[in-house]
């Protein structure tokens, strides 16, 4: 029911994603028929993009090329207290998440 709900409300769309960019195809976004709903619309916003830190290698971390303690900033420059990109923000975040378990990533099979 969710699924068809969301295929009903909305169409697929290209979408920018935090630190890894465009991706064709990723998103979605509310179509024509229910525009009327769509806040950005209704109420004219024009959101500024938020700036990336240029030293987080957060597109790397999400796309598993590098994992959360091979960033320089961790656990010195970047901690959740004061987080340089998204992965540290959120608890459930990647970076967070090593940094507050971390022997997690000694667990892991090599
Ligand atoms: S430790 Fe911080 S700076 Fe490094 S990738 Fe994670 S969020 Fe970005």
């Amino acid at each position: 029911m969710a699924q068809e709900t969301i295929k009903e409300v909305f169409t697929v769309s290209d979408r920018i994603w935090r630190g890894i960019g465009a991706i064709p195809q990723s998103g979605y976004e509310v179509n024509e028929q229910y525009k009327k709903f769509n806040a950005r619309l209704k109420f004219k916003l024009n959101l500024p993009t938020a700036e990336e830190n240029k030293e987080c290698i957060s597109g790397d971390i999400m796309k598993g090329l590098k994992k959360p303690k091979q960033c320089p900033n961790f656990g010195n420059k970047c901690k959740p207290e004061h987080p340089l990109g998204a992965p540290m923000v959120s608890s459930e975040g990647s970076c967070a998440a090593y940094y507050h378990y971390a022997q997690a990533d000694e667990l892991v099979a090599p």
